[in-house]
């Protein structure tokens, strides 16, 4: 699907708040000239699927939510773009590569190269050229779009609360390739071990969720990638975290469509979206 939209921008509708949003990983749009060697179904096991539509609620508290399009095996707009393996590419890359430990152990660096299943998904090597029209055509407009979006905020409230929206598979450990004696939370919140967001803020989204019944866990097995690592600095005015909900409780993980338990966690969404619009609201008010 070329010459679609790389994201789309939903404003609030309601008096606004300090709060953006983003869903870097739940687009579905797979782009004509991505070549990729294994069936879409494969492929799709990577999305973040409706997450976007989970929180189909921010702009009714006064929030902005940013989402991708595009599917985050394609580019991933949540990794630094020197994320990358040079074995991906067929000729030498004209700058610095940086890549990550996620990237050369499971193939999920700025481009995927593996399957959640680690089956290569190419059975070719990306050009130069290829790879500069993923980053300016889509990592980079996204990119550019969530920091105006946090500093038009900033500037407008003088603070910005940011909310990291992802979802994991339930058999998140052994796809990390980690052993836990607790099982899989049902919402992992990541602040890069308490950097990229005050305290206060955490909790006050663990609560809310703990509220409605779902087991909370902090910063395990995730604790944020690229964008928290941008945005997330409470000293100058930005909490940044990541929230990662199990998808078994709105997925069909196999198929991709959403289960009949879709609705009752977008309900639930909407409640903890109403503590947190409170919390700011409080905040802001504070002297
Ligand atoms: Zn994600």
């Amino acid at each position: 699907m070329n010459n679609a939209p790389a994201l789309s921008l939903i404003a609030p509708t309601a008096e606004p708040i300090a709060l953006v949003c983003d869903s870097p990983h739940s687009g579905t749009d797979y782009p004509d000239d991505f070549g990729y060697a294994v069936p879409l179904a494969n492929l799709r096991q990577c999305e973040d699927t409706h997450v976007d539509g989970l929180w189909s609620g921010v702009p009714l508290v006064g929030g902005a939510l940013l989402h991708a399009h595009f599917p985050r095996s394609y580019i991933d707009a949540n990794r630094a773009c020197t994320d990358i393996e040079a074995a991906l590419l067929s000729e030498p890359w004209p700058g610095e590569l940086q890549p990550s430990e996620r990237c050369t152990r499971l193939g999920n660096g700025l481009l995927y190269s593996k399957t959640t299943t680690l089956t290569p998904i190419y059975d070719r090597r990306l050009g130069v050229d290829e790879v500069r029209h993923r980053i300016e055509a889509y990592w980079r407009p996204y990119r550019d779009a969530l920091r105006t979006l946090i500093d038009q905020t900033r500037s407008q409230h003088g603070r910005v609360w940011h909310l990291n929206l992802h979802s994991m598979p339930s058999n998140a450990y052994e796809r990390l390739g980690l052993t836990s004696k607790r099982p899989l939370a049902d919402v992992v919140l990541g602040d890069l071990r308490g950097v990229s967001c005050s305290a206060a803020f955490t909790h006050c989204v663990a609560e809310a969720f703990e509220s409605l019944g779902y087991r909370v866990a902090i910063n395990d097995p995730y604790i944020g990638q690229d964008l928290l690592r941008e945005h997330g600095r409470p000293d100058q005015g930005c909490d940044s975290l990541q929230i990662e909900l199990n998808r078994q409780l709105y997925l069909d993980e196999t198929t991709r469509e959403c289960s009949a338990r879709f609705e009752r966690m977008r309900d639930d969404i909407d409640h903890v979206l109403q503590d947190i619009a409170r919390f700011i609201r409080a905040e802001m008010a504070a002297p």
